[in-house]
């Protein structure tokens, strides 16, 4: 009988502990393996930390892991989300950039627990931390403080949480000093790593669009989540007159985005080669 060759699929996007997702980066290596995917890329918000554990673990499963982060940017005061890919792990334009991301999250914290407070909803640091175990080196981010509002009984639910308290231009969000896209567009390219658009389905706002659309990115996240191939055809038409990349991923959380699973969208083979093999190219002096 000839071996039956599975399809190549690589997950490009989902979120570890070491951000606001539910999942070790081991555990995600295994899970990678359980949906048989070859290739993945751990992409937290603004830390590359799940690689230390996630890179053995991948070596002795055999997937095929590609370095990869996800920026908060700000544009026109609104949130914009940059994927990277393909930086060296040791790069210290990136883990700088992180670290002062991490700055500005502690910071953003405290400016938020303010605002609850202000409005009745008593937090402490160390409450949000609690759904880190308690690192606070890990990049905090706003699920966190959905997650102590509801062990508090503030709210019922994450969605509850973002839709009264913590979501863009409610009581108590804060944009925390982000970075310009510009600015996030110009490390990541200074570190020879490849910028894309993430997620241009979560962008309502078309003027944000059409300025994205003019920078100087090189792809665009064409397959996203759960959302269906007519709503990908938009991007992959403007992937093609770009000539960009046109990469993809689940933006798998865990069970705080109980909806999603790890492989709902990924890259072929070929998508994932040209990665791997731009990362070889360029990463190869250090
Ligand atoms: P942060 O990076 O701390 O600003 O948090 C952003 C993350 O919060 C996103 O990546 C989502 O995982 C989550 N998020 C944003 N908006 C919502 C929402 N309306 N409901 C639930 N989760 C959300
Ligand atoms: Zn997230
Ligand atoms: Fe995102
Ligand atoms: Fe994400």
């Amino acid at each position: 009988m000839p071996k039956v060759q599975s399809l190549f699929r690589a997950d490009l996007h989902c979120h570890s502990t070491c951000s606001d997702g539910t999942v070790s980066p081991k555990e995600l290596i295994n899970l990678a393996c359980e949906h048989s995917l070859q290739g993945l890329s751990i992409t937290d918000h603004d830390s590359i930390e799940a690689y230390a554990e996630a890179v053995p673990a991948a070596e002795s499963k055999g997937i095929s892991l590609l370095s990869g982060v996800e920026l908060s940017a700000v544009h026109r005061k609104q949130s914009v989300h940059v994927l990277a890919y393909g930086f060296a792990l040791t790069c210290p334009l990136i883990k700088n950039f992180c670290k002062r991301h991490h700055e500005r999250r502690q910071k953003r914290l405290l400016l938020i627990l303010e605002r609850l407070n202000s409005k009745g909803l008593f937090l402490k640091q160390n409450d949000i931390y609690d759904s880190l175990n308690g690192d606070s080196t890990l990049a905090v981010g706003r699920p966190h403080i959905a997650l102590a509002m509801i062990k508090k009984g503030y709210v019922p639910t994450i969605q509850e949480a973002f839709q009264h308290y913590l979501g863009e231009g409610k009581i108590a969000y804060v944009p925390g000093e982000a970075y310009s896209v510009e600015e996030t567009l110009d490390v990541i390219h200074q570190a020879k790593a490849l910028a894309i658009i993430a997620h241009p389905h979560l962008i309502y706002d078309s003027r944000v669009l059409q300025d994205l659309l003019l920078m100087n990115f090189d792809g665009i996240e064409g397959y996203y989540a759960r959302f269906p191939s007519s709503a990908h055809q938009r991007w992959i038409k403007i992937a093609a007159k770009k000539e960009w990349i046109i990469t993809g991923g689940s933006d798998f959380h865990g069970t705080i985005k109980p909806n999603l699973s790890l492989g709902n969208s990924w890259v072929n083979e070929e998508t994932f080669s040209f990665l791997l093999k731009h990362f070889k190219q360029n990463q190869s002096f250090i």
